[in-house]
């Protein structure tokens, strides 16, 4: 299994530290799948059952007005040719508009979105970060919601394994 992953999410949720901790041995790419050239690779992810090439989406990171109406100009089909699976990253409890916005976008796209919700660490109250899950499970149709902590690498494993599943 090999295919491209994008990874989305406003600054500072944490995706340079899940991609550290992700990134396989091995740098070269064995896909003969169409190179996607609009994107940034940020990495690939070595395991077992396959390879998981992650990139970076332009306009769909960014939480400054420009960008939004940027991406907001672009269809979604456009923006992730190529793509078999988006990781939505976020910081656990913070929600904001702006994400609603983009998860609409990404319904429309059809591609399976693996809602990451990180920093868990952080999050002491777990009732609270339930309820999280349950209020975003009723929004959007997300293939998964998974709690993860970037940081101290905590269900990554499990994390990789949805991803390779859905590619
Ligand atoms: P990016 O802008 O999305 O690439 O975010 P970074 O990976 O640079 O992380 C932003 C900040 O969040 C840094 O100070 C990280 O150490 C911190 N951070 C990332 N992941 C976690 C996590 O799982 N738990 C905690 N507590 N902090 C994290
Ligand atoms: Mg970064």
């Amino acid at each position: 299994k090999c295919g491209y992953v994008a990874l989305i999410g406003r600054p500072n949720v944490g995706k340079s530290t899940l991609m550290n901790h992700l990134l396989g041995q091995k740098i070269s790419i064995t896909s003969r799948k169409p190179q996607t050239t609009r994107h940034r690779i940020l990495g690939i992810n070595t395991t077992e059952t396959g390879q998981a090439i992650y990139v970076d989406t332009p306009g769909m990171h960014d939480n400054e007005k420009r960008a939004l109406n940027r991406y907001l100009n672009r269809t979604a089909e456009t923006t992730l040719v190529g793509v078999e699976v988006i990781v939505w990253l976020i910081d656990g409890l913070s929600w904001q508009p702006y994400d609603d916005l983009i998860f609409k976008k990404l319904e429309q796209a059809g591609l399976p979105v693996i809602l990451a919700v990180n920093k868990v660490d952080k999050i002491k109250d777990r009732e609270t970060l339930l309820a999280f899950f349950a209020e975003a499970q009723q929004r959007f149709a997300f293939e998964h919601i998974i709690p993860i902590s970037a940081l101290k690498k905590t269900n990554l494993q499990q994390l990789e394994k949805l991803v390779m599943e859905l590619l």
